[in-house]
């Protein structure tokens, strides 16, 4: 009787567990899409058939062009399909260079592949015909994804770069005779400041040849400058020829310093090469590039102040860094300090 009890009992059970076996178990709910749609590559097209993929740091896209370039279109890849947003202005706006807000682009999404933009430049703004930097902006909401999450504002920087112009190439002073009627104490400021602490390093006299990638407008500004003070010894000259650059200038965002970073190398004391480095924040500034050059020129360490100060100011080389360079271009390279 017990076991007849007891298996009953096990039977309920295995009913129940077998009831609870039938109980369907959850399936997956869908998570809803909130994830707003991205642009993962904007590739421009220039009318001469050449492609020009933008650079992405961090949010921020960036292009070079050279003025006179000419945009056909760009096309920009979006992380997931998407559509115009009903009413709102599918545009880029530009600032800059006394630009503001102006209707650059028109924004379409390809109708063949939705995950694809097409920009299309209006009229007025396919050619560069302004340098400087400009600020191109696609605003939020513009474009959604099929569960209607709106994309978020895109900043783009557009550098527009002068050609390199050679500037008038001067006569280099020939037979130099350098004198060294330096004063002692002269004479330490340039061991101080100077790239060696032993011996003088200097370009030899004659032109030294710069070829400017970053295009910046003022840059024979710069070179009159630090050519004056030369008195003619070296001179500064713009090249548009690769092959002739003893000195390369370009736009880095990776140097450690915010501004500006200049390096010489030398053989026997005498500078064969030089590069400088400026970052986008930095662009356009007159001081920056008169301070990397005069590091490129000679001086190797910051004065406490004036224009070759660690932090860089005015748009003059001070008469210390000036009467400095003068000395350092008066002695023979390789000039043995006592
Ligand atoms: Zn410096």
């Amino acid at each position: 009787m017990k076991k007849y009890i007891v298996l009953a009992l096990v039977a309920l059970l295995a009913l129940v567990s077998g009831c609870m076996s039938s109980i369907p178990s959850p399936t997956s709910i869908p998570t809803p899409d909130i994830t707003p749609p991205e642009l993962v590559s904007i590739t421009a097209h220039l009318n001469d058939g050449t492609e020009k993929s933008l650079e992405k740091e961090g949010t921020k896209w960036t292009l070079q062009l050279t003025k006179g370039d000419t945009v056909s279109y760009a096309e920009a890849v979006v992380s997931e399909p998407v559509k115009l947003v009903e009413g709102a202005n599918p545009v880029i706006t530009m600032s800059g260079e006394g630009f503001q807000d102006v209707v650059h682009s028109t924004i379409t999404v390809d109708s063949q592949n939705p995950t694809k933009l097409r920009i299309i430049p209006n009229p007025g703004y396919a050619t560069a015909n302004v340098a400087g930097t400009f600020t191109l902006t696609m605003a939020s909401g513009v474009i959604e994804d099929y569960a209607g999450n709106r994309n978020t504002k895109v900043n783009l920087t557009l550098i527009v770069k002068e050609m390199p112009t050679p500037g008038p190439i001067p006569t280099p002073v020939t037979s130099p005779t350098p004198t060294s009627t330096l004063s002692q104490e002269e004479l330490n400021q340039i061991k101080q400041y100077g790239h060696d602490k032993e011996h003088l390093v200097r370009w030899p006299y004659g032109n030294i040849y710069v070829y400017d990638y970053t295009g910046f407008p003022k840059l024979q500004t710069v070179f009159d400058k630090w050519n004056e003070v030369l008195e003619g010894k070296a001179n500064l000259v713009l090249t548009n020829d690769l092959r002739k650059a003893q000195v390369k200038v370009m736009i880095d965002n990776s140097i450690s310093s915010q501004c500006g970073w200049a390096s010489v190398t030398w053989e026997d004391f005498k500078i064969v090469s030089g590069e400088v480095k400026v970052t986008d924040y930095c662009f356009s500034d007159l001081a920056v590039y008169l301070h990397e050059f005069g590091h490129i020129l000679g001086i190797g360490e910051h004065t406490s102040t004036g224009i070759m100060a660690s932090i860089a100011t005015g748009s003059e080389i001070d008469p210390f860094a000036a009467k400095l360079m003068q000395n350092i271009y008066s002695l023979p390279i390789g000039y043995n300090f006592p």
